[in-house]
């Protein structure tokens, strides 16, 4: 398997409710590198350009509210197979679905407020570390 990197935030709800240190120490646990990492708030035209992909889905204002309601912590994690080795990490969109000792079984509150988030793929992680991070804030 290829060393991959990945986008995770850990949403508005988790860092309100001051678990961040615990979801970071979990991705360390598992073994990813943290290869970037900074607290920003979205504007409201960032959160709707980094979700883009949902503009025609029923939540898309409603995430796009949720997203912008605090600060945001943003990390880049590298690793063998770290975009599929992260999604198994944070447990289904659902957390009702979210299997034991995932992020979203033990932070998340709904569907929509699901305390983290991680690229589907390494093309979509390209994508979503260079409009969340610059160049010079990435550990190369
Ligand atoms: N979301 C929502 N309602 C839904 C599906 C998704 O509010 O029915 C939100 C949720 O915060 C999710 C985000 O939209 O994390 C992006 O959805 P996606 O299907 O990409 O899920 P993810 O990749 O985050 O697991
Ligand atoms: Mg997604």
């Amino acid at each position: 398997m290829a060393t991959e990197r990945t986008l995770a935030l850990v949403k508005p709800d988790a860092v309100a409710k001051n678990a961040a240190g615990e979801i970071l120490a979990m991705i360390q646990k598992a073994g990813l590198k943290v290869r970037a990492l900074k607290m920003l708030r979205l504007s409201q035209a960032q959160a709707r350009g980094f979700y883009a992909v949902h503009r025609e889905r029923p939540f898309y204002d409603s995430l796009v509210a949720f997203m912008t309601e605090g600060p945001i912590i943003a990390a880049v994690l590298e690793g063998e197979g770290a975009v599929a080795r992260y999604r198994d990490l944070m447990g289904a969109t659902n957390p009702a679905n979210a299997g034991p000792g995932t992020i979203r079984k033990l932070f998340a509150q709904n569907i929509e407020r699901n305390a983290v988030h991680g690229s589907d793929a390494v093309e979509t992680a390209r994508t979503e570390i260079a409009y969340v991070f610059s160049e010079l804030e990435i550990e190369p």
